[in-house]
């Protein structure tokens, strides 16, 4: 059958002129055709109208019933229309399902005309035949057919249409004209009318849908492509539509099948009694006419003829309200409205890349049924491919490697790339390069990894779409397969060098911006003050020597002015920006550690100082051949390990912050006093971190703030362990000794506002948040070293609001309410909390 109605959509689709041609000449024969040779009335069943009948009594009632009718014919349709619009383009889906209601109707009122039906009594058929009409059926062929990108395509999509859509279409026309056919043989003239004529509507919109619209479709797809005005593409909504076709219930067909069996059954039957009847005595039918109307005057007639009348108008009512009953809650529920949740559901799916659809290892081969099923494969487009995560596997791996390696992995699927990956012809690291197309390739790499995971949901909640790639692919991540969204939080604001600055922090951890904020408020009248006494970013290479004498040698050839000028124009031949200050050198018996220091403008400088260091070392060789460059990095940077050398010497910026608050202010904010913080501190900062050990850790939480903002501005997050190096100082101040002096000294700021993390989207909004975007335009290094001081100055009332609220014991209330929320804010909301995290 399908095959059947393939062939026959392919023929329909090919020659749209002469199928559109066929039909209209078809329709016009039977307008002009000599109605004196027709059967004068087919349907002249009705009984001639009595004078002084009831109708024209009951013309009131008459009209409420209708206008009833009318009005859920016309709701019933909009709601349909509304449906079209779920599934997708709301023109070109809205055009199809007006132009097969009016093609539809125009044709069978042509029928009926031929049948010399009077439409003047079927002035309520328009609505009855609102009633009737399928769109979905249309609107889905017409998005299938939206698909193509050519004209074989159009073709193609149309027979496939066709050939899944005709059997059921077929069986659905049969089953409803037989069931409305029951309505022809109630006796009750205007519903045997409307019944022929909804039968006829019903046939009519088959004929239709199965002619004239495959090929209107057809030809105006074609026009449409031409001047280039296609509609909207929707791959993945008509392949799913399509495909919920495909699995059109088997049961609910045969139950389809019986029915008209039997239906049919009971039309013959029927038939045949009227028929018998009616062979017997046409008088009979006159003489009962004629007694009804005696009949009319008694009381009894009079209600009966009142009841029969009624009657009319309850049957109709019934049946429409049957019919949207029907169409609204079976119909759409059951096929309808399951194909829209499901479209609407995949599309939400897709948009929030929940990636639900998870694609197993082993792509499913699929045997190809016929060569158009192949072609059709063959010739999918990137755009259909784009989104497609459940095209069927269909072709070869030579075929696969074929298409690759002449057009590219962009012509392939998802699931035909994965063969690639799997097979090694794609390496899993270059898939964006392979497809072309960033986001893709991650969709796939995704599906790889969350085919090999433990869980199939693994990457359910992990985001990958909307995300510009181009700043992240060979500059920030390889191997992507989403990113990881990080709460963003504001404190201030911060008043710095007279300037308010609010500070975009990224955590999770709950309170620390909240504390943050309390300690801006804190400095707010009185600001901090801040200056950068130092900058130079490090790289320190290992070497070696044959012995040690040649090793100390090097340490005072370095020592010269004339040689360091001459490493110095080596170093600083590689940039720009860089500029070589000073370099330390350390000797370890043969082994030779020299730490390059230089100023690298706005950038954190890692990069460049690995550029010049290794063209400096370069140049030192040549006066000393023997020298073994062992690493670039000898460890003596250092970068992103625990190290006094960052501690003493500093790396990146060295910044220090200070700021007097007023004993009013520790109080009333701080919610503390000075001695007591000031006591706080020397026994924690200072004895308790040098009882610990510690290098550079004589802060409260300075790591804390140094990261929140590293991640928020783009920075190297693995660079806050010498970032975070601070030691805080606080004293009693003024003229009592009432108010507190605080300040924070963190030597080792690696920083910057250009170059790695700092290029994406949402760190660059960071970073204008605060003024200091990518490269300072007259002094190269200013946006950089402002940055370092608001880190810095940062740190300080992070450092104020967390010692005043260990001083007043609210730290683990405050912890408790702000990091447990949904379990014990309860018990935490007892205690006054509000003092330490108050905003
Ligand atoms: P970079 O992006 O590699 O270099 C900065 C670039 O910006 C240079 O090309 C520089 O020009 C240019 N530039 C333009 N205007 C500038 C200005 N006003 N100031 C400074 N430079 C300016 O950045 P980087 O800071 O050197 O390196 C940061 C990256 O290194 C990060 O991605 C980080 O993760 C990574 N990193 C590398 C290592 C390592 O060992 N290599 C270690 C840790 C981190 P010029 O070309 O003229 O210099």
């Amino acid at each position: 059958m399908s095959q059947l109605f393939r062939l026959y959509g392919v023929f329909c689709a090919t020659h749209p002129w002469e199928v559109i041609v066929a039909v209209i000449t078809l329709t016009t024969c039977l307008l002009t055709v000599d109605q004196k040779q027709t059967d004068p009335d087919p349907f002249a069943k009705k009984p001639q109208s009595c004078p002084g009948c009831f109708e024209e009594q009951f013309k009131a009632v008459d009209v409420i019933v209708m206008t009833v009718i009318r009005c859920l014919a016309i709701l019933y349709s909009s709601h349909q229309f509304r449906n079209l619009q779920k599934l997708g383009s709301k023109y070109i889906l809205g055009i199809a399902g007006l132009f097969i209601v009016f093609s539809s109707f125009v044709f069978t009122s042509t029928v009926l005309n031929f049948l010399k039906i009077d439409l003047v009594d079927l002035k309520d058929a328009l609505f009855f035949f609102l009633l009737l009409i399928d769109l979905s059926k249309a609107a889905t062929l017409a998005q299938f057919a939206l698909t193509a990108s050519n004209q074989e395509e159009i073709t193609s999509k149309i027979a496939r249409g066709m050939s899944i859509l005709g059997p059921t279409i077929t069986l659905d026309t049969i089953v409803e004209t037989l069931v409305i056919g029951v309505g022809t043989l109630s006796g009750v003239h205007r519903l045997e009318m409307l019944s022929y004529f909804a039968c006829l509507s019903v046939l009519v919109n088959y004929v239709i849908f199965m002619t004239f619209y495959p090929a209107c479709l057809s030809l105006m797809l074609e026009l449409s492509r031409i001047s280039n005005f296609y509609g909207e593409k929707q791959p993945v909504v008509s392949k799913m539509l399509l495909e919920e076709n495909e699995k059109a219930n088997p049961a609910v067909q045969r139950v389809k099948l019986i029915m008209s069996i039997g239906l049919t059954a009971v039309h013959i039957h029927s038939r045949w009694f009227i028929k018998e009847d009616n062979t017997g005595d046409d008088s009979n039918t006159s003489a009962n006419d004629a007694a009804n109307c005696a009949d009319d005057s008694s009381l009894y007639g009079f209600l009966m003829k009142q009841f029969a009348l009624s009657a009319d108008h309850i049957v109709i009512l019934i049946l429409v309200i049957t019919l949207i009953i029907k169409f609204v809650f079976f119909e759409n529920d059951d096929h309808l409205k399951r194909q829209i949740e499901s479209v609407v559901r995949i599309q939400e799916e897709k948009k929030d890349d929940n990636n639900s659809h998870v694609l197993k290892r082993q792509p499913r081969l699929v045997k190809s049924d016929s060569v158009n099923e192949e072609k059709e494969v063959q010739t999918i487009s990137a755009e259909e491919i784009e989104g497609l995560e459940e095209v069927q596997f269909r072709r070869s791996l030579e075929e696969c490697l074929q298409i690759y390696r002449s057009e590219g992995a962009s012509k392939l699927t998802d699931r035909e790339v994965i063969l690639l990956v799997d097979t090694k012809h794609i390496p899993s690291y270059n898939l964006e390069k392979a497809v072309n197309n960033q986001e893709r390739g991650v969709r796939i790499r995704r599906q790889i990894i969350q085919a090999n995971a433990n869980c199939e949901d693994a990457l359910l909640n992990l985001p990958y779409k909307h995300y510009d790639y181009t700043k992240v692919m060979g500059t920030c991540c390889e191997n992507v397969i989403g990113y990881i969204p990080v709460p963003l939080g504001v404190a201030g604001p911060l008043l710095l060098d007279g300037k308010q600055y609010y500070i975009p922090m990224s955590t999770t951890e709950g309170c620390l911006i909240a504390s943050t904020n309390r300690g801006c408020r804190a400095v707010e009248k009185c600001g901090v003050k801040s200056r950068i006494v130092a900058d130079g970013m490090t790289r320190g290479p290992v070497v070696r020597f044959s012995s040690i004498v040649r090793c100390s040698e090097v340490v005072e050839w370095l020592e010269k002015a004339e040689n360091f000028a001459a490493v110095k124009e080596s170093f600083d031949s590689t940039s720009r920006f860089a500029r070589l200050s000073k370099v330390t050198a350390r000797v370890a018996g043969r082994y030779l550690f020299m730490r390059f220091v230089a100023e690298t403008g706005d950038a954190m400088g890692m990069n460049m100082l690995s550029k010049g260091t290794e063209k400096a070392l370069l140049f030192i060789q040549k006066t000393f051949p023997e020298m073994e460059i062992l690493s670039l990095s000898g460890n003596f940077c250092t970068d992103k390990k625990p190290a006094a050398v960052n501690w003493i010497e500093g790396r990146g910026k060295s910044v220090v912050c200070e700021a007097v608050i007023s004993c009013d202010v520790v109080s009333s904010v701080l919610k503390s006093t000075t001695q007591a913080l000031v006591d706080l501190n020397i026994s924690k900062n200072m004895i308790g971190s040098a009882i610990a050990g510690s290098i550079g850790g004589f802060n409260a939480h300075a790591a804390n703030i140094v990261t929140a903002i590293f991640i928020a501005t783009g920075q190297d997050p693995a660079q806050n362990i010498a970032s975070s190096n601070c030691i805080t100082i606080m004293e009693p101040w003024g003229e009592n000794r009432q108010d507190l002096y605080i300040s924070c000294t963190m030597p080792s700021i690696e920083i910057g506002t250009i170059g790695g993390g700092t290029i994406l989207a949402a760190q660059s909004a960071s970073l204008d948040m605060l003024g200091v975007r990518g490269p300072h335009e007259d002094s190269p290094g200013a946006n950089a070293k402002q940055l370092a001081r608001i880190v810095c100055a940062t740190v300080l009332v992070g450092e104020l609001s967390l010692m005043a609220a260990l001083a007043t014991g609210h730290l683990v209330k405050s912890h408790l309410k702000y990091n447990r929320s949904y379990s014990e804010k309860d018990s935490c909301e007892k205690a006054d909390s509000q003092e330490c995290c108050k905003t």
